[in-house]
């Protein structure tokens, strides 16, 4: 008798600790060991940080401070301008992205531009970037000996991969870039609206994962969310990654299609994020 009651309180605390996780937002891919090493801790409940409005008219409460650690670093030209704050899911995107490339290559840091202001708003020089669901991330690149290297600023490359100038000599890093959007795609928390991106790299990028012989699942969902921007400028040296709202920052926080549909309720979103 006595033991069967142990039994049932152990099983009563069991389902305690597993309503604890379905309540936690944690990362679905933290659930496993080695990621759950470079997982960062959720922030605290007061710090948890909300996007509100468009990407591109919108601002950021509560913002999250992106902070370099050893697989990730500021690209040193925009280093000082302090616009690196996001949503607390688009920081963690990018810190466990950054680790797990690390994990396949040892050394590799994930080279990060600018994110969004602390408060978000206007971003000078992006038509975007104002609610904290953006972020421009420099290419992976190799040197002349084909060694990982890191540049100052982004770099140009042509559509073969070669570095124009000033950066000849260079190489697009397409093993570690594959790996960067293939992770990006797949991520457990934060869901992907775009990674915008040249044509040119998108198709490097995507004969890369058909190389490697990557899940149909995850060549789809790439082909369709790395797509060309509809901005001047053509991220021919940068990719340009924005997440979509998280179900929780709406409906303040605003969203226009696409909607992709691997992602829950993606069909409901839509009608619930119609502008106006
Ligand atoms: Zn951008």
């Amino acid at each position: 008798m006595t033991r069967r009651l142990g039994i049932e309180l152990l099983l009563v605390g069991m389902v305690l600790a597993g309503g604890a996780l379905l309540l936690s937002p944690r990362p679905v891919a933290a659930e496993k060991g080695q990621i759950a090493a470079a997982a960062p801790s959720l922030p605290k409940p007061l710090r948890k940080s909300r996007s509100v409005g468009f990407a591109w008219r919108g601002k950021l409460e509560r913002g999250v401070l992106l902070k370099p650690n050893a697989q990730l670093r500021y690209v040193s030209e925009y280093a000082k301008t302090e616009h690196f704050y996001g949503t607390w899911q688009l920081v963690q995107l990018l810190e466990r992205a950054a680790f797990q490339v690390s994990q396949r290559v040892p050394g590799s840091r994930l080279s990060v531009g600018e994110l969004s202001a602390a408060q978000g708003g206007n971003l000078p020089g992006h038509a975007s970037h104002e609610s904290g669901r953006d972020v421009d991330v420099g290419f992976f690149m190799l040197d002349g000996a084909a060694r990982p290297m890191e540049a100052f600023a982004f770099a140009q490359f042509d559509a073969r991969g070669r570095g124009l100038a000033p950066n000849v000599g260079l190489r697009f890093d397409v093993r570690r870039n594959w790996e960067l959007v293939s992770r990006l795609v797949t991520d457990g928390e934060a869901r992907v609206q775009y990674v915008f991106v040249a044509p040119a790299i998108r198709q490097l990028l995507l004969d890369e994962g058909k190389r490697v012989r990557a899940p149909t699942t995850v060549l789809e969902r790439a082909a369709r969310v790395m797509v060309r921007p509809s901005e001047k400028h053509l991220h021919g040296n940068h990719f340009h990654v924005r997440i979509y709202c998280a179900p929780g920052e709406r409906p303040k926080c605003q969203d226009a299609p696409p909607y992709w549909p691997w992602y829950p309720g993606a069909a409901s979103e839509r009608a619930q994020n119609k502008p106006g």
